[in-house]
């Protein structure tokens, strides 16, 4: 099957050396699967099978794989200009990305600071909440908020403030000072559509029983995925996000939204932030930053945050002793100026805002099948729960693997496929991904 561009073969003879993230390795090395070759929303794999992408690589690629053009602007910055570090100087592509990404977002938001993942943007925003508070003369907040079923990405503050019981097994002693609430499913609005109806406001006030526990005064900031992606698209009650919001203005605390999949289109909005009317003072973003195609990640903040942070230092002064090597690193703003760009000229938020309606109708025409426990849609994000068979997560493994190989690449988590098309889709592609999905769960019954 298809070489690689560079001549070296589909298959490495050796798959030892690399060890993979978030894989079983061992079992991955015994029937490995590898993507040679991908466009629009199609890949192949080292055997030549086709498969349909059902999750946008992991969020990424709402435009779909192999776009010439932001190719064409990589090639064209790396032949000018390979790189140029951030520390006291600069290159023009980091302020024309930045002007393109605050104009997506809500008024007010207008700084942007870049870093290279979404879980660096989760640490940069903590870093950047800290030094805010430092700045207004707050210093005594370092309690960070955060909730059960909560990713944050797997830096060490990111773990932190992780919901996810895994990375607190594995990592016990990170961040001290970080209290959850509790996450937004309840199970009592099972196949939903959108946001569920109830107990939006209660939910929220858990931040507020944290305020009357440790004193709003000592608290930081609140992290919230306005959707929950990662855990299995856990959307947010009507009201709850809105409270939040109430809770922090009352209380001084910083909102964060971490946008790393709700940003760019995902709900058929720019940010999430749009979609549900709420504007936080913070937000991280990553994955369709660049349509995948170089990693990158920013952290926008309101005026007064950045005001707050650069005028507390004198003139000469570094503001915010904090950045990477990689910081807004040629390539990936052209790469990031170049999927803006095709996102515009393609309508591609629209696309994705119109497609939604008939994406949940087909995601929910799987819920008579015996394997299926919920599924829950908001725009083009989906989250399809299998009972599981006894040993949780077996299941969930188990028909990712048989999905792949029946031609659909669809990312899980547990027991829950997380569906979500490109915004390039049509509605027979929406199909082929349901219909894939539905031979796949037939098989586990057979
Ligand atoms: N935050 C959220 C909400 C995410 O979904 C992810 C990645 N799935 C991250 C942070 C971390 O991003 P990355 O893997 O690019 O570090």
């Amino acid at each position: 099957m298809h070489d690689l561009p560079n001549g070296l073969p589909a298959r490495p003879n050796s798959l030892e050396e690399h060890w993979l993230p978030f894989t079983s390795n061992r079992d991955f090395k015994e029937n490995p699967r590898l993507v040679v070759q991908s466009e629009g929303v199609y890949c192949w794999d080292h055997k030549g099978g086709k498969l349909i992408d059902g999750s946008s690589a992991l969020f990424c690629c709402p435009a779909g794989h192999g776009r010439q053009e932001i190719a064409k602007a990589v090639y064209d910055q790396m032949t000018t200009n390979s790189y140029t570090p951030h520390f006291q100087m600069g290159h023009p592509g980091s302020f024309e990305l930045a002007k393109r990404v605050t104009a997506l977002l809500p008024e007010g938001m207008n700084h942007v600071f870049f870093v290279n993942s979404g879980s660096e943007s989760i640490d940069t925003a903590l870093k950047m909440v800290m030094a805010f508070h430092r700045a207004n003369g707050d210093g005594q907040r370092l309690r960070f908020v955060s909730r059960e079923r909560a990713y944050h990405g797997v830096n060490m503050g990111g773990v932190s403030l992780s919901g996810m019981v895994k990375n607190r097994e594995t990592f016990p002693v990170v961040m001290p000072n970080v209290v959850t609430i509790r996450h937004t499913m309840t199970g009592k609005d099972l196949f939903h559509e959108g946001q569920p109806e109830h107990d939006g406001v209660e939910l929220a006030n858990d931040l507020q029983r944290h305020c009357e526990t440790y004193g709003g005064s000592t608290i930081a900031a609140v992290f919230v995925e306005p959707v929950a992606g990662s855990t299995g698209t856990l959307v947010p009650p009507k009201g709850y996000l809105e409270r939040l919001r109430e809770i922090c203005d009352e209380h001084g605390i910083l909102l964060v939204f971490d946008e790393v999949i709700t940003g760019f289109g995902r709900l058929g909005s720019n940010f999430a932030a749009q979609h549900f009317g709420v504007t936080p003072d913070i937000c991280t973003m990553a994955k369709a930053l660049t349509n995948g195609c170089i990693p990158m990640g920013a952290v926008a903040a309101q005026d007064r945050i950045y005001e707050t942070i650069t005028n507390a230092s004198p003139m000469n002064a570094i503001e915010f002793f904090h950045g990477y090597t990689y910081s807004a690193h040629p390539a990936a703003c052209a790469a990031g100026i170049a999927a803006m760009e095709i996102y515009e000229r393609e309508g591609l938020f629209e696309k994705a805002a119109a497609l939604a309606p008939y994406f949940a109708d087909a995601m929910m025409s799987l819920r008579d099948h015996e394997l299926v426990k919920d599924i829950r849609t908001i725009g083009l994000m989906s989250g399809l729960e299998f009972h599981h068979d006894g040993v949780p997560g077996r299941r969930g493994a188990k028909m990712q693997k048989d999905l792949f190989w029946n031609g659909c690449h669809v990312k899980f988590t547990g027991e829950t496929a997380i569906v979500a098309p490109m915004f390039i889709a049509t509605r027979a592609h929406v199909d082929e991904i349901i219909d894939k999905i539905r031979t796949t769960m037939d098989q586990q019954l057979a």
